[in-house]
């Protein structure tokens, strides 16, 4: 079911101060994907999804689930959150203590009045779905944390909703069992096709988990687009810096050339993408990702988007070593696979392909 958001405004007062945690939002979240909302704490993705929900009012705007209009400010309209058709995980899983399995999972359909072998069938069917089959009679403190948050998505999935919303449901599993979760979940979400929001300040949960990903800032959505769009072409700097490690090179286009534009930078000329079609003339930032930095294989090699710079720190982290490269005055971080022959202070030649770096309006 697709979610539409017309000019979404909530500001809170505290101590004096105007916080607008929502400033004029418009989105349509499409049906029956995973849709993600990314951004830095307080920069309002909470606040969304509790407007969406309805334990939020919202100062201003319409929201729409379908075709249902479920709060209008101007049509002085409200609908309660249990009337909108929504399931919900929040991050403490609020599952209940004093109750087995069962019963915790049960609990909306029974604060709904529904038939006692219709609440059966429905709670075993949520519960076989999150391959807690057989787990009924567990008290909740018998479980890890990780079947909680299974019982949290069988509680938010038993009423068969039409969208379901996370707020951070991972940020409580330690770091191996949420990688876990992550997979499990996008396979539990994709095989319900179910709309679903997604709130996390967690980039690489974001990428891993989303089909769409929009990005906030104070307020405001920056960009919309899949995870791959984001994080290898994104449309703005603060977004390509939030998604992931990036080297932002500052400069100015001097020539455009099909899709890509040569672009006087502070370590040499580069030839870049240029998917925003930046103007000739105009200054631009240049997004090259540390993984896209290749050592090239002769030192002191000339030709297009290949520089001589210095190795200036390395540091092995396992699965590889994270550098810095030293041109100039511009310093680049850089991903060298684990077995390179390389030591601090070498001179080496570094090189990036034109389709892997990108430009941004500076
Ligand atoms: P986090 O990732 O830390 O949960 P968030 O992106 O979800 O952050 P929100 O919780 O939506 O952000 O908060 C947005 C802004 O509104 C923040 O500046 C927050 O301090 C403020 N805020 C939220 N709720 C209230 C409230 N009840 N009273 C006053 N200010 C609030």
């Amino acid at each position: 079911m697709e979610i539409r958001i017309k000019d979404l405004t909530r500001t809170y007062y505290s101590e004096g101060k105007q916080i607008k945690a929502l400033d004029h939002v418009d989105l349509t979240i499409p049906a029956n994907k995973i849709f993600t909302l990314l951004g830095p704490s307080g920069c309002g993705k909470t606040t969304l999804l509790r407007c969406i929900v309805g334990l939020e009012t919202p100062d201003d705007g319409d929201i729409y689930i379908g075709d249902d209009l479920v709060f209008s400010k101007d049509k002085g309209l409200f609908i309660p959150p249990e009337n909108r058709g929504l399931g919900m995980v929040f991050q403490t899983y609020a599952i209940w203590p004093h109750m087995n399995v069962f019963d915790n999972v049960a609990y909306p359909l029974q604060t709904n009045r529904t038939p006692k072998d219709k609440i059966r069938q429905q709670v075993v069917k949520a519960l076989k779905f999150v391959q807690l089959d057989g787990f009924e009679n567990r008290p909740a403190t018998k479980l890890s944390g990780g079947q909680q948050q299974r019982v949290a998505l069988a509680r938010a999935l038993v009423a068969e909703p039409k969208v379901i919303l996370f707020d951070e449901p991972l940020s409580n599993l330690d770091a191996k069992l949420r990688e876990e979760t992550r997979k499990e979940l996008r396979s539990f979400l994709t095989e319900l096709k179910i709309t679903a929001i997604y709130v996390t300040h967690d980039r690489i949960e974001a990428l891993a988990l989303s089909d769409l990903i929009a990005v906030m800032r104070a307020g405001k959505i920056i960009e919309i687009g899949d995870p791959k769009k984001i994080y290898f072409n994104s449309d703005d700097k603060f977004v390509a810096d939030f998604i992931g490690r990036a080297n932002l090179i500052k400069g100015k286009i001097e020539k455009q050339e099909g899709e890509h534009a040569i672009i006087a930078s502070e370590i040499g000329s580069i030839l870049a993408l240029n998917s925003q079609g930046i103007s000739v003339g105009q200054s631009a930032m240049l997004c090259v990702r540390p993984e896209f930095i290749r050592l090239a294989p002769e030192q002191g090699k000339q030709g297009q988007n290949i520089f001589s710079g210095q190795m200036e720190s390395l540091i092995f982290i396992g699965e590889a070593y994270e550098g810095e490269i030293r041109i100039g005055d511009t310093l680049l971080t850089t991903t060298i696979e684990p077995t390179a022959n390389i030591v601090e202070g070498d001179k080496i030649s570094i090189s990036f392909d034109p389709d892997h770096c990108f430009l941004l309006s500076a």
